[in-house]
């Protein structure tokens, strides 16, 4: 089930994709693996309410230091 069948931001066409995306939080980062709608005009991500929700509760685990289900894989430098 489409959330959009085009982008509200640019009206192109929108294609269902499995996208990861960074969660920051307390200075960690969380790579997860969401379905997403993608824009193949301008690149916008377009998520369900349920996959915000998730995005929210690993933010939320990340300051919380809950992150016993998170598997480490490897670590995070800045560039200045
Ligand atoms: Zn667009």
């Amino acid at each position: 089930m489409k959330l959009f069948d085009k982008c509200p931001l640019c009206g192109g066409d929108v294609v269902e994709k499995e996208v990861d995306k960074l969660l920051k939080g307390n200075g960690n980062t969380a790579i997860v693996k969401v379905k997403a709608e993608v824009c193949l005009h301008c690149g916008e991500r377009l998520y369900a309410p349920d996959v915000i929700a998730k995005f929210e509760d690993v933010r939320k685990r990340l300051k919380e230091g809950k992150i016993e289900n998170f598997i480490e894989i490897g670590k995070s430098y800045q560039v200045a």
